[in-house]
């Protein structure tokens, strides 16, 4: 099996591409992960505090690994940053921990079967961490940097070897470093590294005293070396998800796959083996599971099977964190004439736990509707932005965001340096908010075909 494919940090940035716009000013979750107090406004996101404070105890327990297999609800009133809160989360994950975002409706559009889209965003969701054989490096040093000042004294500092080849860069992290280490390898000396032991061999110069070094690193380690040759021994780690896993080996489609996004119905054969291989890998240390989320939007839209598909799926050996998000209060459960909260079944609704987002103040509106303006790059107006403010409050913040953008438009027309109080009326007259929509369309149903 070959895993030298697209790793999840690089997908995430190619998916990151699709990811909606809209929340393109939202870094983080604001919230300060050691003391988990929340700022009223910060890393893009404004109030809710109560909310992101629990996707930040969410956070930290994706991040230690415990809560794989749970199901999360964020419910709340449209535009009241539901989304954006989950966008919050994704940024603050590790890079190479997985989060895929699904908008329940694409299930019913994709060509396979619900299950299969549902059992892929599932295997997207959870990452593999490889570690393999040590990487291949020859050349000649041509910097060395020993910082002592990482945490004083003279036994600990980070070392940073680079060659010519490959600008290949040893980063030992804080490490116990003995002082003499800067003897041993310095700029311009001709190093060799070991392809198959990682050892590296200094070529240029001898060695005058031998000593020993034990500094130990996540994916570095030098370890006791005799007279004459500086061991380091390098894992490379990949981690990729076992949707890409399932892809690659799966003969009818190839990686080519990978880049198309069709990818098609996958073989269940394929995934056992898979899941067998994965769980022999990591009997063996060669790979770690790392859970990942799993952010389903507009939950509501799915249907009874969907969720008993889901139901099963959490209690599957390998699971991601489900997080669904949904602006409904009670509401048919579709494919049944059954009706509960948020239009989920109630015994799924029962292992479920649930974070709520509230309706915002107007300060709360008006200081997003200043920072996505900030994200355009354009400058308001003080009038503009109490207009747009009270257009957010009523019509909705994606609507008052969406009239940022075509009010843009308009004052680049007249050649205006900001947004004026003008140019935010036109557009209001210009498009329909879905209230307005919706009265347009009861007052015309005459005319309307229907
Ligand atoms: P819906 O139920 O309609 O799907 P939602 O609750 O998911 O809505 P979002 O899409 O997250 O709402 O919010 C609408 C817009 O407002 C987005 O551009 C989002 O980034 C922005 N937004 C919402 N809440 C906040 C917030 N607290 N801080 C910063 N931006 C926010």
């Amino acid at each position: 099996m070959t895993t030298n494919i697209t790793t999840i940090s690089e997908s995430k940035e190619v998916r990151g591409l699709n990811l909606i716009a809209a929340h393109s000013h939202i870094r983080g979750l604001g919230v300060d992960a050691a003391t988990l107090d929340v700022r009223s406004q910060a890393q893009g996101l404004v109030g809710q505090q109560k909310a992101r404070k629990a996707a930040a105890v969410i956070l930290q327990m994706v991040k230690d690994g415990q809560i794989a297999g749970r199901a999360v609800l964020i419910s709340g009133p449209p535009s009241t940053g539901k989304t954006a809160i989950a966008m919050g989360m994704a940024q603050s994950l590790g890079p190479d921990v997985p989060f895929t975002m699904l908008a329940s409706s694409e299930i019913f559009s994709l060509e396979m079967s619900k299950t299969e889209a549902l059992t892929q965003a599932f295997r997207k969701s959870i990452g593999v961490r490889i570690k393999e054989e040590s990487e291949i490096i020859e050349g000649e040093v041509v910097e060395i940097q020993i910082d002592r000042s990482v945490s004083g004294g003279n036994k600990q500092g980070k070392l940073t070897i680079k060659t010519t080849d490959m600008e290949t860069v040893y980063d030992m992290g804080t490490k116990m470093i003995d002082s003499m280490t800067k003897e041993k390898v310095i700029a311009g000396d001709v190093i060799s590294i070991d392809k198959s032991s990682g050892k590296i061999t200094k070529l240029g110069r001898s060695y005058t005293r031998s000593r020993d070094y034990d500094a130990m690193g996540a994916d570095t380690k030098f370890v006791s070396c005799p007279e004459g040759e500086l061991q380091v021994r390098k894992e490379v780690v990949h981690t990729v998800s076992l949707h890409e896993i399932d892809v690659i080996n799966s003969r009818t489609q190839g990686f080519l796959a990978l880049f198309s996004g069709d990818t098609g119905e996958i073989r269940s054969e394929i995934r056992d083996q898979i899941n067998t291989k994965v769980g022999e890998w990591k009997e063996e240390g060669k790979a770690e599971i790392i859970p990942g989320v799993l952010f389903i939007d507009e939950v509501h839209m799915l249907d009874i099977e969907c969720f008993s598909y889901i139901n099963r799926a959490l209690e599957a050996e390998l699971a991601p964190v489900v997080i669904m998000a949904s602006n409904r209060g009670n509401a048919r459960i579709r494919g049944t004439d059954y009706r509960s909260p948020h239009g989920l079944p109630l015994d799924f609704l029962d292992r479920v736990v649930i974070i709520s987002t509230q309706q915002y103040s107007a300060e709360d509106v008006s200081q997003i509707l200043a920072i996505r303006a900030q994200e355009e790059e354009v400058d308001l107006s003080v009038d503009a932005l109490a207009l747009l403010t009270k257009i957010g409050q009523e019509a909705g913040l994606r609507y008052a965001s969406n009239l940022i953008t075509t009010s843009t438009l308009l004052s680049q027309k007249r050649k205006a340096k900001e947004i004026s109080i003008d140019d935010i009326q036109r557009s209001f007259r210009l498009f329909y908010d879905p209230g307005r929509s919706a009265k347009f369309v009861t007052e015309s149903e005459k005319s309307l075909i229907s």
